[in-house]
């Protein structure tokens, strides 16, 4: 059996990845919505041998959930590392690295057309948060 309070005091209420805070009662993905939810992040992947019980999960927020996926060592490693470029990059201003702000800013725009979707999708009422 899992115990998400259990699971929920390991990191004292906070997102093991990214440390942002998580409320005890936002577990779970009710209406679709990334903003405020966790869920349980397998310590041990279950495609390693990872079981499903409270001693193998740490709470994560949605957005290091979704943003992570199912990378690992040294490929989020890499994803970290791009990242931070990235928004170094970002940071100037556009210039010669007109094409980095182009690309972020098509991105973004997918993103939001992808979560509009998502959050309309299933004909259910649902409240933005
Ligand atoms: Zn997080």
């Amino acid at each position: 059996m899992v115990d998400i309070e259990k699971i929920h005091k390991k990191t004292n209420g906070h997102c093991h990845f990214c440390g942002d805070r998580v409320e005890l009662t936002a577990y779970g993905n009710k209406h679709n919505l990334i903003t405020g939810k966790w869920a349980l992040d397998h310590v041990i992947y279950k495609s390693a041998g990872g079981k499903n019980k409270s001693e193998n999960y740490l709470p994560i927020c949605q957005s290091c959930n979704r943003a992570r996926w199912n990378r690992k060592g040294k490929n989020l490693r890499e994803l970290i590392t791009i990242g931070f470029v990235f928004k170094t990059v970002l940071a100037k201003k556009a210039g010669k690295h007109k094409v980095v702000h182009e690309i972020f800013a098509k991105y973004k725009k997918n993103l939001e057309k992808r979560r509009h979707r998502r959050l309309h999708s299933s004909g259910a009422n649902r409240t933005l948060v």
